[in-house]
C-alpha cells in the first residue's frame, strides 16, 4: 500500500452503500431488477477498490471533502430537525429572511424582534 491513497470516510460508505445493496437485494426477487442491483454493486466495489488503490492523492482527497461536505450537509438536516422535534412545545423555528440561518425563538403569542446572530439583521415576526 506503499504511495496508494488507502481508505478515508468517503470509501467506508462505499462499501456501507455495497453491503446495503447486497441486503436490498436479497429481498428483491425479479430477476432484471436483481441483475441492476448486482451491476450497481459491481461498480460502487470497483470505484471503492479503484479509490483505495489510487496514487492520485491529491485528486482522492478532493473527492472525499466534496463528500463530506455533502455528508454533513444531510447529517446537520437530521440533527436540527431532531432538534426542533425535540423542542416543538418551547421554541418555533424561523428563517432570517436576509441570509437563511436558522433562528430558535420561545413558542410565545405576539410580535417576537428577532435579531439574527449570523448577519445581524434586524426583524419582527408574528407567532
Ligand atoms: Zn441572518
Amino acid at each position: 500500500m506503499q504511495g496508494r491513497y488507502g481508505n478515508d470516510k468517503f470509501n467506508y460508505f462505499l462499501y456501507i452503500l455495497f453491503w446495503a445493496l447486497w441486503l436490498i437485494n436479497i429481498f428483491v426477487w425479479n430477476i432484471t431488477a436483481s441483475i441492476v442491483i448486482d451491476l450497481l454493486m459491481l461498480v460502487v466495489i470497483v470505484y471503492a477498490l479503484y479509490r483505495a488503490f489510487s496514487k492520485n492523492i491529491n485528486k482522492r482527497c478532493i473527492e472525499n471533502r466534496a463528500f463530506m461536505s455533502a455528508f454533513n450537509r444531510v447529517k446537520n438536516w437530521f440533527t436540527l430537525t431532531k432538534r426542533k422535534f425535540k423542542e416543538r412545545k418551547d421554541y418555533k423555528y424561523i428563517k432570517c429572511p436576509s441570509c437563511g440561518a436558522q433562528l430558535r425563538v420561545k413558542n410565545k403569542k405576539g410580535k417576537h424582534i428577532v435579531k439574527c446572530p449570523r448577519c445581524a439583521n434586524e426583524f419582527s415576526k408574528r407567532i
